[in-house]
């Protein structure tokens, strides 16, 4: 992949469509976070329409802290100009500081304390087997659009933004991942048939890898979502995350609904399998591909798309179609 050989200001519906799809994932899985798949087809049959979430105080459309640290980087993005970890981790200190966290996940908690304590966010990330969550990977689709054409600065900037909370290897490969396949559907170049090998290739052997090379057999041998994610897992760990995510995209590459209901309806860490499901989908399909209920109700959809917009001016110097 060279820079300059897509057409990028062609693109600015993918753009959007990445930052938007992320939320509404989330915002799709946000009131049945937790359930498992046969609980959440007893109680609501099929999840097509967003949800109220009394008992977290979240009303239909609303989204959790998936979509709150998309902000960050999204917003930290549009006013650098660029990827900066410091500016990035004092976004995380704002966020933790207004209060509405959403539902925070453990090592993020732990390392913006470190960060309001003085740590700076190269050192600031849980270690250890619990800090390979998927709280790198449910964010990173900004940077994934930052860094659309330049692969090397992608890797480099997934690892600087995701150690600040998660300094775990596996953390930092899934969200690699997910950033390689968003930034490919942004630029028109994903092809789904071979995605989920040069994924494999971009990050190298590691558990996500052997677990996306898990998820290409169960998509060949044309296994149904509900069983796959059972077997993929659909739980806070940032391996079984990433491969359902890829595995619902991948079963209905051009059909964003399908794709974040199933990944939803997979249960557990739902809204987060929903967002990074949501975000690929998006940058793939474009805005106009998430259903119009969704995109007049979602949460903040006019600042998710002003910031998407923010940064598609980056890269193309403000060009337009
Ligand atoms: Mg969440």
């Amino acid at each position: 992949m060279m820079r300059g050989d897509v057409d990028l200001p062609g693109r600015r519906s993918h753009f959007l469509g990445a930052l938007l799809g992320l939320a509404v994932g989330d915002a799709l899985g946000m009131p049945v976070e937790g359930m498992r798949a046969s609980q959440i087809r007893r109680t609501f049959g099929r999840i097509r329409e967003f949800m109220d979430a009394p008992w977290r105080c979240l009303k239909a459309g609303q989204w959790t802290d998936d979509t709150k640290m998309m902000l960050c980087h999204a917003r930290s993005i549009v006013r650098t100009g660029g990827v900066d970890p410091e500016d990035t981790a004092r976004e995380f200190v704002r966020w933790f500081e207004s209060g509405d966290w959403r539902g925070m996940g453990n090592a993020t908690y732990e390392s913006i304390k470190r960060l309001r304590a003085g740590v700076p966010p190269e050192k600031s990330g849980e270690r250890g087997e619990l800090a390979a969550g998927n709280g790198v990977a449910m964010r990173i689709a900004p940077v994934a659009l930052a860094d659309c054409d330049d692969l090397a600065s992608l890797k480099e900037d997934c690892r600087k933004v995701g150690i600040i909370t998660h300094d775990h290897p596996e953390a930092v490969a899934g969200a690699t991942a997910v950033a390689f396949a968003v930034a490919k559907a942004v630029r028109g170049d994903l092809e789904p048939s071979t995605i989920l090998r040069e994924t494999v290739e971009f990050i190298g052997d590691c558990e996500v890898s052997r677990r996306l090379l898990l998820a290409s057999a169960f998509l060949q041998k044309g296994m149904e979502v509900e069983e796959a994610l059972v077997r993929l897992g659909t739980s806070g760990y940032v391996v079984e995350t990433v491969a359902s995510a890829f595995f619902c995209f991948l079963r209905s590459p051009h059909d964003f609904e399908e794709t974040v209901v199933r990944a939803v309806e997979g249960g557990v860490d739902a809204d987060t399998t929903g967002a990074v499901a949501g975000a690929i989908s998006g940058a793939f399909n474009g805005l106009e591909a998430i259903p119009e209920r969704w995109r007049a109700q979602v949460e903040a959809a006019d600042e998710i798309l002003e910031l998407a917009e923010g940064i598609f001016s980056l890269k193309t110097g403000g060009r337009r179609r």
